[in-house]
């Protein structure tokens, strides 16, 4: 559970009882908290990218939540759905670092009612059964606890035949989740790694041992499942131990009657994201030699760094080949 050190209150969060209760709370745990004008957060004593980013991972802003324009989310949904944006974790490979490096905190929103709202109206819009992500830009566990925003999703969702809800974690604060009915309708998906590379990269998260721990208290409460197994770094002995990785959850979800779908996908960075990990992490020792790789032109007009295709396919035909072995209740929904 994120423990924030700094709290940000936009004013008219004070407007909803989440934002007065949350701010009740923060008071009484004497953790100093500043008021702001807008959403937007202003006034930090540093513009040192390092400090501010340290400050950031320890700063929670409590908000409301003005755009209600959900962003569409291939390949894990049709649309995200902004229940919490960034993270307290500190991952050195992590995407939010490009995407949120001007305003590193972990955003929540008191108007949580309004965002479920207008996920009906997507939800209506559509024909067929839409999906939505919970953790496009965030990870909404460690906050879980101040919003219920997983919570009152998963219950939203479970009355909704027209409707799935899916999120990814790294943490394992699950508890809460476990009461809920949430009539099969929510995948939840933890995020893995070899403890190797957890340890070396993944700051501020939780060991595989315990996210293979929580997945296992949800399948006992019949949640549908999956796993990310992602950035697969492709550095001497991979097979050996992504291998030994896989047989870790064959072993530990052999009890599972149920489809466990699992997403791989390789190491790959933009020119952009180098220099930003470069900065926070002056001693990374991420593979970020553009050298050792194949450039591949993006959707949006920028490019990432790839690994070549021969290795790309070996990737694959082991993680296939694995899987196969694991029995029928796995399966790979892409492999990139
Ligand atoms: S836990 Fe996920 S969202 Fe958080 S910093 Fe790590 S990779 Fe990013």
């Amino acid at each position: 559970m994120f423990k924030p050190q700094y709290v940000y209150i936009e004013e008219q969060a004070l407007d909803y009882d989440l934002g007065r209760q949350l701010r009740d709370r923060f008071l009484r745990e004497k953790v100093p908290i500043k008021m702001l004008k807008s959403n937007r957060v202003t006034g930090l004593p540093t513009n040192n990218v390092v400090e501010r980013q340290r400050q950031g991972k320890n700063s929670l802003v409590i908000s409301v939540r003005r755009s209600l324009k959900f962003q569409t989310c291939k390949p894990s949904a049709h649309y995200q759905l902004p229940l919490v944006t960034g993270c307290m974790g500190n991952c050195e490979y992590c995407y939010l670092q490009t995407r949120f490096s001007k305003q590193p905190f972990t955003k929540i929103y008191v108007n949580i009612d309004k965002i479920l709202d207008k996920a009906q109206w997507y939800i209506e819009e559509r024909e067929g059964i839409t999906i939505f992500e919970g953790a496009a830009v965030s990870d909404p566990i460690p906050v879980e606890e101040y919003t219920q925003a997983l919570a009152k999703s998963i219950e939203f969702f479970a009355a909704n035949e027209r409707a799935r809800f899916t999120f990814v974690t790294k943490y394992d604060d699950v508890d809460s989740l476990l009461k809920l009915s949430h009539n099969r309708h929510t995948r939840i998906r933890f995020s893995l790694n070899l403890p190797s590379i957890i340890k070396k990269y993944e700051h501020r998260t939780p060991s595989l041992a315990k996210r293979i721990a929580a997945a296992q208290k949800l399948l006992k409460h019949d949640y549908p499942l999956g796993f990310i197994i992602a950035p697969i770094i492709l550095k001497h002995g991979w097979q050996k131990n992504y291998g030994a990785l896989l047989d870790q959850l064959a072993e530990n979800f052999k009890e599972s009657s149920s489809q466990i779908v699992l997403e791989i996908i390789s190491h790959r960075f933009t020119l952009k994201a180098k220099d930003i990990i470069l900065a926070l992490h002056p001693d990374t020792e991420l593979p970020l030699d553009e050298s050792d790789r194949k450039f591949k032109y993006g959707q949006f007009g920028y490019g990432k760094y790839v690994y070549p295709k021969e290795k790309i396919k070996t990737m694959e035909e082991f993680f296939q080949n694995k899987v196969a072995e694991m029995g029928d209740n796995w399966s790979i929904k892409y492999i990139i």
